[in-house]
């Protein structure tokens, strides 16, 4: 169990970041894309954008003096989306490379194999 925990901090830190955008692979969101927003990587989960969303009753306060009920996004687990590649705009898996002393992540996708990050 643990070696498994081990594997997927590593997937999630090698595969999304802040601001990528991913496509959601299941629940009722699945297919749409949106731009992470939060990824959480000790409970290995992101929140993106527009997805997964939830009313919550909240209490007024100074930014919703109302109050009321929002919208909200919930994480989802890493497991469920995956990353959009801003060269192809094809889902992709991704592997590392160093560049100039910098890890940076490639897209594996045929055709494709261009960097992601910014170097
Ligand atoms: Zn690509």
């Amino acid at each position: 169990m643990r070696k498994f925990k081990k594997v997927i901090e590593k997937l999630v830190k090698v595969q999304i970041k802040k601001g990528d955008t991913v496509v959601l692979l299941s629940g009722k969101d699945k297919g749409k894309q949106g731009r992470v927003l939060v990824v959480d990587y000790t409970r290995h989960k992101v929140t993106v954008e527009g997805m997964n969303n939830a009313k919550k009753a909240v209490r007024p306060s100074q930014q919703n003096q109302k109050g009321g009920i929002v919208d909200v996004a919930l994480p989802v687990h890493i497991s469920n989306v995956k990353l959009i590649c801003p060269k192809c705009s094809k889902p992709a898996n991704v592997t590392r490379k160093v560049m100039n002393n910098k890890k940076v992540r490639v897209c594996k996708n045929e055709k494709c194999k261009e960097v992601i990050d910014k170097s």
